[in-house]
């Protein structure tokens, strides 16, 4: 069994229903959520002109391989209608793995720990609440510590909406 960290993404439609189906869905494709995170509402990044997001994380056991999680992901971005569109731009979910154990990939269809991680609070404030002792295998640093080197400026306009 291996401990993956998923990020969940949505601004289109009923968001928050969205990122609780898309758990619905992981829980049952059978893996064992062992923590999720609080859901944050958070200023559009890379586009900014779309409306605002909610993101949240789970931590999740699973025997998957990281090739294979990926492709589930991916299934239920599709099945939850998610449709072709713009990288960073408006969707109904992105679910993302976070890391897979302490393990570096990097592959044509997978980098983890996700390449973006550490510029992104979005991301960061959530995981380090479901991982925070997790610490990133190239830089060893923890969710929180990788949060505190980012501009004070970039942990403004997120909001803790409610549980997941
Ligand atoms: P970003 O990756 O910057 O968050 P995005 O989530 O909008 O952008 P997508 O269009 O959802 O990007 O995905 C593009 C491709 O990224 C996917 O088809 C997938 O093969 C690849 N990818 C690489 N690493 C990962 C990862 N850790 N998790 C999910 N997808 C990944
Ligand atoms: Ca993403
Ligand atoms: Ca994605």
């Amino acid at each position: 069994m291996s401990t993956v960290a998923l990020s969940l993404g949505s601004n289109l439609g009923d968001r928050l229903h969205l990122i609780r189906k898309a758990v619905f869905l992981i829980r049952s494709a059978g893996l064992v959520v062992l923590a999720s995170s609080d859901v944050f509402e958070t200023s559009p990044w890379g586009m900014e002109d779309q409306p605002r997001f909610l993101n949240a994380c789970v931590l999740a056991e699973t025997s998957l391989s990281p090739e294979e999680l990926l492709d589930l992901l991916k299934g239920m971005e599709d099945a939850i209608g998610r449709t072709p569109e713009k990288r960073w731009g408006p969707r109904t979910i992105d679910i993302d793995i976070l890391f897979y154990d302490g393990l570096s990939i990097r592959s044509d269809r997978l980098t983890v720990p996700h390449r973006e991680m550490a510029r992104r609070t979005f991301v960061l404030l959530p995981l380090a609440q479901v991982a925070p002792e997790w610490r990133h295998p190239e830089t060893g640093l923890t969710p929180e510590e990788m949060f505190r080197l980012l501009p004070t400026a970039e942990a403004g306009g997120i909001l803790r909406i409610c549980t997941l």
